[in-house]
């Protein structure tokens, strides 16, 4: 089965979540199902090879599960993006809009070499404020961003155009 192929068909769509008039994408049915996950993981060390990048960032929550898989399978470092008040040092922060709501994300200010080549990864790509936001926290903290990559992209949000020049890869693009 074609990657896309099986990720779709491990997505299940739930109307009106967290609020009205929202699709959500819930990707739980990929992480739980070890082949399908494992399969996941491989297509995107084989996007991304393991020379492109130094360390992986994810972002809370779901990105956390996708970022350490990848961190295994490569032999390299994770480095968690969390909602506001979760880490216990010096942070820096982003405060941005999301397709619902208001969000804070921030790392730990001596998260990153400087120059660390750093690939971000996330479940679902949407209007790209996250994965926007992301983009200034790792260059803020002294890493750079070698690419982004997401198990699914909502295409007509057209997140990708935020994050510009850098490589975006879906293994879905709905
Ligand atoms: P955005 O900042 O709009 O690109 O939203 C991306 C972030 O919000 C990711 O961390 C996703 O997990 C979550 N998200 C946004 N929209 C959806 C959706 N329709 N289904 C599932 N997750 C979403």
């Amino acid at each position: 089965m074609e990657i896309a192929e099986l990720v779709a068909s491990k997505v299940l769509d739930v109307p009106d979540f967290p609020k009205p008039g929202v699709l959500f994408k819930d990707l739980m049915p990929l992480f739980a199902d070890g082949p399908a996950f494992a399969a996941t993981i491989d297509a995107i060390v084989a996007e991304h090879g393991a020379g492109s990048f130094d360390v992986v960032a994810g972002i809370e929550a779901r990105g956390f599960v996708i970022a350490a898989a990848i961190a295994y399978a490569t032999g390299k470092g994770v480095v968690p993006v969390r909602k506001a008040g979760k880490l216990p040092r010096a942070t820096v922060s982003a405060t941005y809009a999301l397709e619902y709501g208001e969000a804070t994300l921030e790392v730990h200010a001596d998260a990153f070499l400087a120059g660390e080549r750093v690939l971000v990864v996330d479940d679902v790509l949407a209007t790209g404020g996250t994965a926007a936001a992301t983009l200034e926290l790792v260059e803020r903290a002294g890493g750079t961003v070698s690419g982004f990559s997401v198990l699914l992209e909502l295409s007509f949000l057209d997140g990708r155009s935020r994050l510009a020049p850098r490589p975006v890869h879906a293994l879905l693009t709905v």
